[in-house]
């Protein structure tokens, strides 16, 4: 495996990149950085940085690039993140990905990986998503913790989250286009980009990202 592992992981809101960091975490032992997963946790413990990003959260707008950086930055100096990390929702704008080419230096990023989903599917993954507020578990509405409202694995609460709302939804889609897809660029530039299909089955994009990684050396 690569001395320090960083993966970044892009794509639309809804494409599957938490389910697969969670799953590439226990693979290569690297913690899965979400930026949002932090934010929530703040709003929710109402600490001062919650306190602050809270409205933006519920709008589904971005919060500043500097306090995402820092809070990166901090996060990647943990012990944990030595050999690695997975950041997932970050970095979201061409100044997130400048400010972590300047933190980690020019050969940081091991690769950035891509998972394409179309805006349909993931419209229609958004809409039906129910999360636990406890453990962040994830249900469709169909399934049965969802219908009942309590997590199958801590007994949690679970519920549909604000910013996957139709008109949050719409406008974290529009801010990705806006905001982030041109990063696809910025990492192709640096041939650091893979693109793997997001569309198919959850264990075909675990299979077609570990493809990715072994066939640049990386584990
Ligand atoms: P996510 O779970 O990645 O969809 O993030 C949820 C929300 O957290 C986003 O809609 C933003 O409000 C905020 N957020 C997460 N990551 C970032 C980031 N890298 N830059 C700015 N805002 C972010």
């Amino acid at each position: 495996m690569a001395s320090r592992l960083i993966l970044v992981v892009l794509g639309k809101q809804g494409a599957g990149k938490g389910t697969q960091c969670k799953a590439l975490a226990s693979t290569y032992g690297i913690p899965h950085v979400s930026t949002g997963d932090i934010l929530r946790a703040a709003v929710k413990a109402g600490s001062p940085l919650g306190l602050e990003v809270k409205s933006v959260l519920d709008a589904g707008a971005l919060v500043s690039d500097d306090l995402v950086v820092k809070l990166v930055a901090e996060r990647l100096a943990e012990g944990d993140a030595e050999r690695g990390a997975l950041l997932d929702g970050f970095p979201r704008t061409l100044a997130q990905a400048e400010a972590l080419e300047k933190l980690l230096g020019p050969s940081g990023v091991s690769l950035c990986v891509n998972l394409d989903v179309s805006t349909e599917l993931v419209t229609e993954r958004l809409s039906s998503r129910r999360v636990c507020q406890e453990c962040g578990a994830i249900y469709r509405a169909s399934d049965i913790e969802a219908v009942s409202g309590t997590c199958s694995e801590c007994s949690g609460d679970v519920v549909q989250r604000r910013d996957d709302q139709p008109e949050a939804i719409r406008q974290r889609l529009e801010a990705y286009e806006r905001d982030t897809a041109p990063l696809l660029d910025f990492y192709d530039a640096r041939k650091l980009l893979a693109v793997i299909d997001g569309s198919v089955e959850v264990g075909a994009v675990g299979s077609a990202i570990d493809d990715a990684l072994s066939t640049r050396g990386l584990v």
